[in-house]
C-alpha cells in the first residue's frame, strides 16, 4: 500500500482521524500531504512531509485559491480525503435550524466544495482517488443525529455519483467512502460512557475503533492496491452491524 510520490490532501487533517490519515499517507511515501484545518495552532507539531494549511471547507474562495496554488506548484492532486466533520446532536424535535445548517454546511457542502474544485483537476490529469469519510450512522441512522446521519448518507451518495462523473472521458478517478463505527477521538468525548458501553457491547470485537484502523482503509483506497475499486462504501466498525 505504498503511496510513493503522491500529492495528497486531507481535510480536518490536523487532529483526530484526519491527522492519523495524514501521518500514514506521509509514512507510506507520499511526496507531500496537505493537512487542511481551521486551527493553525495544531500545525506546530506536524511531522516533516505534512504541510498544515489554514482552510475552512465551507469557504469556496479559500478552496479555490488553495487548489490553484497547489496545481501551480505540484502539477496535480493524486489523493483527496474529505475527512473534516462536526456533530451538533439533538432529538429531531429539539434540533435548531442553526444545528442543522452547521452540520450540513461542513459535513456535506464542505465535501461538495472540495470535490467541485479538485475532481476536474484529477480528470485533467487522468487519475486520482477521492475518499469521503462517512459513518455507520449514515447507513443505519442513530437517535439524536438527524443532521449528522443525513450528511453521512449524503457523502456516500456523492461518492457513488462522482465515481461515475469523474471517470468520464477515460479518466481513472476513483471515488469511495469509508464508514467508521465509533472511534476513539475527541469527537466522541462528549458521548456519555453509558452510550459507549452500549455500543461496545453490541460490537462483536467489543471495543471502539482506533484512528489508525480507519487510516489503514483510507491508505488502501488511496493507493494503487485498490485500482479496480470505485463507488463503494467500506464499513470499518468492528462488526457493529453484521
Ligand atoms: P475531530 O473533531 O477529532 O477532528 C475533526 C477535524 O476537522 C478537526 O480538526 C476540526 O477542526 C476539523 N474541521 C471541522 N470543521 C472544519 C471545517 N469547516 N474546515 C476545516 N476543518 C474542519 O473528529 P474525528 O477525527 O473524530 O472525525 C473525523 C471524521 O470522521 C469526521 O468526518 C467524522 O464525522 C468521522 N467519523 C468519526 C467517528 C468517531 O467516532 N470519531 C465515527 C464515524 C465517522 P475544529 O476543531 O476547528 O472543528
Amino acid at each position: 500500500m505504498k503511496l510513493d510520490g503522491k500529492v495528497c490532501v486531507v481535510t480536518g487533517g490536523a487532529r483526530g482521524i484526519g491527522r492519523t490519515i495524514a501521518e500514514q499517507l506521509s509514512a507510506a511515501g507520499a511526496e507531500i500531504v496537505y493537512a487542511l484545518d481551521r486551527e493553525t495552532a495544531r500545525f506546530a507539531d506536524l511531522p516533516a512531509g505534512i504541510q498544515g494549511v489554514e482552510l475552512d471547507v465551507t469557504a469556496r474562495d479559500q478552496i479555490e485559491s488553495f487548489v490553484e496554488k497547489l496545481i501551480a506548484e505540484r502539477g496535480r492532486i493524486d489523493v483527496l480525503v474529505n475527512n473534516a466533520g462536526i456533530t451538533r446532536d439533538g432529538l429531531v424535535h429539539k434540533m435548531s435550524d442553526e444545528d442543522w445548517d452547521a452540520v450540513v454546511s461542513v459535513n456535506m457542502k464542505g465535501v461538495f466544495n472540495m470535490a467541485r474544485a479538485v475532481g476536474p483537476r484529477m480528470m485533467e490529469y487522468g487519475a486520482g482517488s477521492i475518499i469521503n469519510i462517512s459513518s455507520v450512522v449514515g447507513l443505519d441512522g442513530n437517535i439524536g443525529q438527524t443532521n449528522y446521519s443525513a450528511t453521512k448518507a449524503g457523502v456516500v451518495a456523492m461518492a457513488r455519483t462522482w465515481a461515475k462523473e469523474f471517470s468520464r472521458k477515460g479518466a481513472a478517478v476513483r471515488v469511495n467512502a469509508v464508514a467508521p463505527g465509533f472511534v476513539n477521538t475527541e469527537m466522541i468525548q462528549s458521548v456519555p460512557q453509558k452510550v459507549i458501553d452500549g455500543i461496545t457491547g453490541k460490537t462483536p470485537l467489543g471495543r471502539l475503533g482506533e484512528p489508525h484502523e480507519i487510516a489503514n482503509t483510507v491508505q488502501f483506497l488511496a493507493s494503487d492496491a485498490s485500482s479496480f475499486i470505485t463507488g463503494q462504501v467500506i464499513r470499518v466498525d468492528g462488526g457493529l452491524v453484521v
